[in-house]
């Protein structure tokens, strides 16, 4: 599926075009019906792009916290000393 407007390719049976905002009316449907189905997928797209924002704002946090993890072989040698 193709938005006739500005030509992006979207997902089979989206109401709208999420790159210029153009909503399309499905055969069968008042325009009533139309705008409402579609604000709904709008909002429910909405929520998909944040949650996926917010993942990506995560993982380079998580990615940074410095593995404390240095060798000690000190103890060792002292007991290997005596
Ligand atoms: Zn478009």
């Amino acid at each position: 599926m193709k938005c006739p407007k500005c030509d992006a390719q979207l997902p089979d049976g989206y109401r709208f075009c999420y790159k210029c905002g153009t909503m399309f009316a499905f055969p069968g449907e008042t325009p009533e019906e139309s705008v409402r189905l579609a604000k709904e997928q709008y909002q429910k797209y909405v929520q998909y792009v944040r949650a996926q924002q917010a993942q990506q704002e995560q993982q380079p946090q998580s990615s940074q916290q410095p593995q404390q993890t240095a060798p000690e072989q000190q103890p060792a040698q002292q007991t290997a000393l005596r």
